[in-house]
């Protein structure tokens, strides 16, 4: 199979090609073909959950044609090269994650440090997938249909009033809530932050408004 329109692709968006990317080509390649693909299916068949971003996702895409962009890719940020892939008809899933020892293998007899990247970006590209990867069969622990769930749905935070897509919202009796207003924002307000005494100096009180 010719990878080199993969690697054009993936430089394309990113600038350069480095190992990264093409692990992330060959990964992608990898986990469509457990799932009996041999090319990137029609209609979001295929949902890819990566577990991480970078470069790697650049080379993931590029092979597969999934993208945040289409919502047929998630990004769960492990901090791991590795990928779930989904067939969203049948479910069934397939992990398919680099072999421990991959890079050890990419530079075999490379003693200098300085030629690991060269050697790893030749080794790479030609590796077979049994030497590169391990591939597990996995069940996802909530519905792909959840993870996807549909468009156009759209609900209100009755506390920030901003609005929820895709059934993200928390219920919590008839009481409709985001997540950050339901005590797992990953944010916080500067102005929150502030000591009460400075926002009265900086901000506008209401009581001195008042007649
Ligand atoms: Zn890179
Ligand atoms: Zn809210």
């Amino acid at each position: 199979m010719n990878l080199q329109p993969f690697f054009e692709k993936s430089a394309r968006d990113h600038s350069h090609l480095c190992p990264r990317q093409i692990l992330g080509v060959r990964l992608g390649l990898a986990g469509m073909k457990a799932l009996g693909f041999d090319s990137p299916p029609d209609n979001k068949q295929m949902f890819i959950i990566t577990e991480t971003d970078g470069c790697f996702v650049d080379g993931l895409s590029a092979a597969t044609n999934c993208t945040v962009g289409h919502r047929t890719l998630r990004v769960e940020d492990y901090g791991k090269v590795a990928a779930v892939f989904v067939d969203v008809e049948t479910s069934r899933a397939f992990r398919v994650a680099p072999t421990l020892d991959i890079r050890q293998r990419a530079c075999v007899d490379i003693e200098e440090d300085s030629f690991r990247y060269q050697a790893q970006m030749q080794a790479y590209q030609t590796m077979a997938d049994e030497e590169m990867f391990s591939v597990i069969e996995v069940r996802l622990l909530a519905s792909i249909e959840s993870i996807i769930s549909r468009p156009g749905l759209r609900v209100n935070c009755d506390v920030c009033g901003e609005e929820i897509m895709n059934e993200r919202e928390i219920r919590r009796s008839s009481v409709i809530l985001c997540r950050a207003c339901a005590g797992t924002p990953y944010y916080r307000s500067a102005r929150s932050m502030i000591t009460s005494s400075s926002i009265l100096l900086d901000g506008k009180p209401c009581c001195r408004n008042q007649p």
